[in-house]
């Protein structure tokens, strides 16, 4: 049975930002051409950089949603699959099969699956629920189990860990943080602000176990490797996202750390693209909004008709913690180099320079935070 899509079409898997964002652009330079997402989830438009930061302001599913799926269909012509996973790519054939037996036909096929929640493993982990949240349907669950100033054991005290700490926190939730690294944001951060950021977030509340992992879960407590006891209404983790390879990978379609694409975003099949969190780039995976939004532009222009390989400038991250303003625009991976930092107290300036002593990236907390966008400019280019 096929399923409504054009031979010729353009056929995008995933309605995240990276899905509807494409799928904004290309209508705009190809407005006759036949669009189709599908998508597993109800194909809700929505800013996910919000979940971290929303239940400070006391919004529920409903205040998070931008548009609906109908909504996306009419004001951008689209056709809008939901609650429907693509389980196959027949390359040949060019079909992609859905969940419920049907196919789809492209001409041209985009997939910004996204990424799924690293799983949190410990002994007793497979008897206590321990809650991720990555979608509009996670955060609905999560939500509507927090009690009024309940207690909640957070795993991870990287960039979404320390959002959720901050929001939980001033939620009213009583948040209690663990992570092995030594200080918050271990991975983009100095000793010096991540301290700060400690500082900050033990200031309005938030207890942290630095240095320190969740050796075994027992109902409603979970026993640290130092012997602490901490005892929770409800457990959230938060320690990263692997890429969605499996569909990409049963399709033969080169994979790595994620669906590997050119600079135009062609994956090694010249009919399939990926974009967003799904993909590695020749800067590799960048799991954030500002260079989802720049992977849109350019691969909305190739599907028109222009091959335009992706530019991404150095891009900024805004961290969505009040208790303390900061910014970062992390090296690339691997990269060597030192942090050079000035400034006092939650005001700081780091500058990551490399033995020559240019700089290549930065993190910036409070009064510097605002410093962000001049000094992108003196950044190298990710591509
Ligand atoms: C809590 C949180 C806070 C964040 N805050 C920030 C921030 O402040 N700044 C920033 O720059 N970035 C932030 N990020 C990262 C940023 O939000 C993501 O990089 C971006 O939203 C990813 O979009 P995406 O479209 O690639 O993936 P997703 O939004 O995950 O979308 C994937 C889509 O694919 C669909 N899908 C998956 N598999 C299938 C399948 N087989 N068949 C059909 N559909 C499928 C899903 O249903 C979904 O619609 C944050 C992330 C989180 C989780």
């Amino acid at each position: 049975m096929t399923a409504s899509g054009a031979p010729g079409g353009v056929v995008i898997v995933g309605s995240g930002l990276g899905g509807y964002s494409l799928a904004r652009e290309l209508r705009k330079l190809a407005p006759a051409t036949a669009i189709t997402v599908i998508t597993a989830d109800g194909g809700e438009s929505y800013s996910k950089p919000m979940l971290s930061a929303a239940f400070a302001q006391g919004k529920d599913l409903a205040g998070l949603v931008m548009k609906s799926a109908g909504q996306m269909e009419a004001d951008l012509s689209l056709n809008v699959i939901t609650r429907q996973k693509v389980t196959g790519i027949d390359r040949a054939a060019k079909l992609v099969s859905l969940g419920d037996g049907r196919s789809v036909p492209y001409g041209r096929l985009v997939l910004a699956i996204g990424a799924d929640p690293r799983p949190y493993k410990a002994e007793g982990s497979d008897r206590v629920t321990i809650h991720t949240v990555n979608d509009l349907d996670d955060y609905a669950v999560w939500r509507d189990g927090l009690i009024p100033g309940g207690r909640v054991l957070l795993i991870g005290a990287g960039l979404i860990g320390s959002e959720f700490a901050n929001d939980l926190t001033t939620g009213g939730q009583k948040v209690t943080v663990v992570d092995p690294a030594p200080w918050p944001l271990g991975r983009l951060l100095p000793q010096a602000l991540g301290d700060e950021m400690a500082k900050a977030l033990t200031g309005i509340g938030v207890t942290l176990h630095l240095g320190r992992s969740v050796a075994r879960f027992e109902p409603g407590k979970a026993v640290l490797d130092d012997g602490t006891v901490v005892a929770f209404d409800k457990a959230l983790s938060a320690i990263g996202l692997i890429p969605r390879l499996a569909l990409a990978q049963a399709a033969g379609l080169a994979v790595d750390k994620g669906i590997v694409v050119d600079r135009c975003l062609r994956t090694s099949d010249p009919a399939i693209f990926a974009l967003g969190d799904c993909a590695q780039t020749e800067a590799g995976p960048l799991p954030f909004v500002l260079p989802l939004m720049a992977q849109a532009k350019a691969l909305a222009a190739t599907l028109a008709g222009t091959d335009t390989p992706l530019k991404l400038p150095a891009l900024p991250v805004v961290v969505k913690t009040p208790a303390l303003a900061m910014a970062v625009c992390p090296p690339a991976p691997g990269t060597v180099g030192d942090w050079r930092v000035e400034g006092e107290g939650g005001d700081r300036k780091a500058l990551f320079v490399d033995p020559d002593g240019k700089p290549l990236g930065f993190a910036l907390s409070g009064s510097f935070a605002a410093e962000r966008q001049a000094l992108a400019k003196g950044m190298p280019d990710l591509l």
